[in-house]
């Protein structure tokens, strides 16, 4: 193989070796922390919150319908008693326990609502538990396929790496240094009608006379990667 061709394998190599890693790394996270899993936790988490909260209002909307009753009992008791004769004050107490009836009446309501509303937060926190469930056990099912495959990947990672310092070692110190003094990535570019298959801008003659000769290193004018032919 000529330099430059030398220098395109080897390119390649690093490029299928920056893949692996990539994979390789993407399974290990993946392997370590599911992050289906954690949105389902997360998302649990905010269920069982908002049915706590409920449950709270629930309890002191118990509270206060039980005192308001209490209230109610003991004024109408006082009404019917008898000991009290005065008719602006019968008048007045009547027109209170009628407020506490009508009141005592919004409470039921909004309690009624408050339980339907705590009946949807407790099936929002079964399905989040479904959901869980369900996301822990694809995790699981996928589990072995992953391991395989990350075990598949390193295998290939070393190969790759091996093939490609053997690579490099091949191409002469002169194209290594014009490799390394590129500065675009990727460094080597294909040569195909006359054009750089990077850039798209068209290799003077003199440029495409050595390339064809095969044995010099040739940049691209314009972005100054090196030719090969394609
Ligand atoms: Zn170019």
């Amino acid at each position: 193989m000529k330099p430059a061709q030398l220098l395109l394998a080897y390119q390649r190599l690093v490029e299928k070796e920056r893949e692996l890693r990539d994979e390789i790394e993407r399974v290990e996270t993946l392997l370590a922390s599911d992050p289906n899993i954690a949105h389902a936790e997360e998302a649990l988490a905010a269920a069982r919150e908002a049915q706590q909260a409920i449950q709270l209002r629930l309890r002191e909307s118990d509270r206060d319908r039980e005192a308001h009753r209490a209230r109610l009992r003991s004024r109408e008791k006082e009404l019917m008693s008898g000991r009290i004769r005065s008719p602006s004050e019968l008048m007045q107490l009547s027109t209170e326990v009628q407020h506490l009836k009508a009141s005592f009446a919004d409470l039921e309501e909004a309690e009624l609502r408050l339980m339907e509303e705590g009946e949807l937060a407790d099936q929002a926190v079964v399905e989040a538990s479904e959901r869980l469930q369900e996301a822990r056990q694809r995790s699981s099912d996928d589990e072995p396929q992953l391991r395989r495959d990350l075990e598949s990947w390193q295998a290939d990672l070393a190969t790759v790496k091996a093939d490609s310092e053997g690579a490099w070692a091949q191409v002469p110190a002169a194209a290594q240094n014009a490799y390394l003094r590129v500065r675009v990535h990727p460094p080597v570019a294909e040569v195909d009608r006359n054009q750089c298959l990077a850039c798209h801008v068209t290799v003077t003659s003199s440029g495409m006379q050595i390339l064809r000769k095969g044995d010099g290193i040739v940049q691209c004018e314009n972005c100054g990667r090196i030719l090969v032919m394609a």
